[in-house]
């Protein structure tokens, strides 16, 4: 069980998501963006499940239409190439060497 805001389930457009002016004695719902048109009870059920599964971060993209990116490249610029011992730098061996 998750509590979801009751605020504006009624007046959303369930397929826009446009705000509507609905009448409490207006049993449809209509939207007047894009001429949704559905039970106002139905209207209002789906925009608080919507709104639930947002808020749980498990809404369906089928229904909630959403603008999807793929997947940022992994760039790590910081790193650099690792150097074994004894690698050889400039023509001389590595510094461990000359210190004896
Ligand atoms: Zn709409």
């Amino acid at each position: 069980m998750h509590p979801v805001e009751p605020a504006y389930g009624t007046q959303d457009c369930n397929a826009c998501g446009a705000r509507n002016h609905i009448l409490l004695s207006q049993l449809t719902f209509k939207c007047d963006s894009c001429n949704h048109e559905q039970d106002r009870d139905v209207n209002a059920a789906n925009n608080y499940l919507q709104k639930g599964l947002k808020e749980l971060g498990q809404d369906m993209p089928e229904v909630t239409p959403v603008e999807i990116q793929p997947p940022l490249p992994v760039i790590t610029p910081g790193a650099s190439r690792a150097h074994e011992t004894g690698t050889v730098r400039g023509g001389y061996a590595s510094s461990e060497a000359h210190r004896l």
